[in-house]
């Protein structure tokens, strides 16, 4: 460990599982680490491994040049660090604020820290509790370059990969959002696939394997489509809309025989048969992109 991270305090405001499993990393790299939670209690088995308990957020503050915040939004973010008392301790101090909101929260909150004189990044995370401390770990920051690498070496506690996205304050909470848009509309189509498929009779389990490499489909198609929606060219070679859209109603259809509601495949279904009534049939389903984002 260097010496500039053992001399390195820390503090946690928020203790919800994402806060303690970033204390507890903190503390595992050997850093003075101060914890603050709304509802006391959260932090005891930290202060057992050697955290600081603060009684306030305001006290919590005030024992660290750098404070995290990680609560479960930025209503709760701002509850917080806008009170007079702890907003007075930050002046001239560093807030990382890893909750996770939307880009104009990020810009909302940045622009109110420096009306304050608080320095001020953003940034998510991007992977489970159990990854954080481990190389698993991904985190996503944002704001000025020089403040992100000032407080890098204590941040690498934390462990895993950081990447600074950028000095606009609201790029990291605008890769959140595309990032969770990904997650949360597939694990919307994951456990819709499971209701249908128990409804055949086909359980969780028999389906797993099948459904890991429907999964393990997804990355090249990402490489590729990548390629398509910068350049604008839509290539339908291999997978038709006009085809897509057809496997799209046999869900529809078989989901709604069973009395469950489609509604999630519906609208993916909607989307598609939109795209091909304007002409884009023989494109693939990334055109949607395009045309969603027409103003
Ligand atoms: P939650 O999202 O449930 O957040 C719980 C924390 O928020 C607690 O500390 C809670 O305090 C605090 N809180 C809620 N409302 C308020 C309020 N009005 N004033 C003050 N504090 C408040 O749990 P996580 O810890 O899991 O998540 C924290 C953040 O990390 C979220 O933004 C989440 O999206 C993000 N994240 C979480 C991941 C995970 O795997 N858990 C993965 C990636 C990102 P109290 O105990 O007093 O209620």
């Amino acid at each position: 460990m260097s010496s500039h991270t053992e001399q390195s305090a820390v503090t946690v405001l928020g203790l919800g599982p994402m806060g303690r499993s970033l204390a507890g990393a903190f503390l595992d790299a050997g850093l003075r680490t101060t914890v603050w939670n709304r509802t006391p209690g959260r932090d005891r088995e930290l202060v057992e491994r050697g955290a600081v308990g603060a009684r306030s957020a305001e006290a919590a503050v005030a024992a660290s040049g750098l404070t995290v915040v990680c609560v479960v939004n930025y209503d709760a973010a701002d509850a917080i660090l806008r009170r007079g008392e702890v907003a007075d301790v930050l002046k001239g101090r560093t807030v990382v604020n890893l909750t996770a909101d939307t880009p104009g929260r990020a810009r909302d909150t940045a622009a109110w820290a420096a009306e304050h004189g608080i320095r001020y990044l953003d940034g998510a995370i991007m992977t489970p509790t159990t990854t954080i401390g481990t190389p698993a770990a991904v985190f996503i920051h944002s704001g000025s370059q020089e403040l992100y690498r000032e407080h890098r070496p204590v941040l690498d506690a934390l462990g895993g990969t950081h990447t600074h996205l950028g000095e606009e304050i609201g790029r990291a909470a605008a890769y959140d959002i595309a990032l969770l848009d990904i997650f949360w509309t597939a694990m919307a189509g994951y456990v819709h696939a499971l209701a249908v498929a128990r409804a055949e009779g086909v359980t969780a389990r028999e389906l797993a394997p099948f459904a890991k490499g429907i999964g393990a489909i997804l990355p090249p198609i990402f490489e590729q489509s990548a390629e398509e929606v910068d350049s604008g060219r839509f290539s339908g070679e291999g997978n038709p809309m006009t085809s897509a859209v057809s496997s799209m109603a046999h869900i529809v259809h078989t989901s709604e025989t069973h009395g469950i509601d489609a509604g999630v495949m519906r609208a993916a279904e909607g989307m598609a048969r939109r795209a091909i009534g304007q002409g884009h049939g023989a494109e693939g389903f990334t055109r949607i992109a395009e045309i969603l984002g027409r103003r």
